[in-house]
């Protein structure tokens, strides 16, 4: 007998497996490409506009050396957590790299994406993690320019977090 149900179960277990990153089960770098590729869509037909956040964790080479690699995964998660918790039910999360995220933020122009990193920017720098204490992230904001490319997009915000960094850190920049 064939069962059904269970070639269903490892259909979408695979699915998830393309799409996420197995630490947090965020979205992955490829579904954020496809959804990019969408919001794009969206500009050209409706002249739909979308922004991106990028953040990046400050100094978390010292979280994994002075606690170790498990302690700097758990701060990986809780991290997540608290941005999952709080962002509007729209915007999407992505790991974009090892303690890297990219959020996109559709239908929503500069002005408010910067209200919505810096509410997110002071939270984080509030949360409390086991055994780490604090931590704070440096953050990039663009929005969307007609017809410029994924990766002129994705270079652009790159550029303006690298800002924050540059400025000092635990900064947004925009
Ligand atoms: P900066 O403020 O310039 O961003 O400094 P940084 O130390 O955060 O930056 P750097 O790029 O030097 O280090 C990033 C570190 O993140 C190095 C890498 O080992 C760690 N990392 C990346 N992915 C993971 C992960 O999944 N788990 C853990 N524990 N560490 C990770
Ligand atoms: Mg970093
Ligand atoms: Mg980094």
């Amino acid at each position: 007998m064939f069962d059904i149900t269970e070639s269903k179960k490892v259909e979408e277990r695979l699915k998830i497996l393309s799409e996420r990153d197995a630490l947090t089960e965020l979205y992955n770098r490829r579904k954020m490409f496809q959804h990019l590729e969408e919001s794009v869509d969206e500009k050209k037909i409706n002249g739909t506009d979308f922004s991106l956040i990028m953040f990046d964790i400050d100094h978390f080479k010292k979280i994994n050396d002075t606690y170790g690699h498990l302690i700097g995964d758990e701060t990986l998660k809780k991290l997540v957590d608290l941005v999952l918790e709080d962002k509007r039910s729209n915007d999407i999360v992505y790991r974009y790299g090892g303690e890297e995220f990219i959020i996109l933020l559709p239908n929503t122009m500069l002005e408010d994406a910067v209200k919505v990193a810096r509410r997110l920017h002071k939270l984080i720098r509030n949360l409390q993690i086991p055994t780490v204490g604090t931590i704070t992230v440096s953050m990039g904001v663009v929005e969307y320019r007609e017809d410029e490319k994924i990766d002129e997009l994705l270079k652009r915000v790159d550029e303006v977090m690298y800002q924050a960094k540059e400025s000092g850190r635990n900064l947004v920049k925009y």
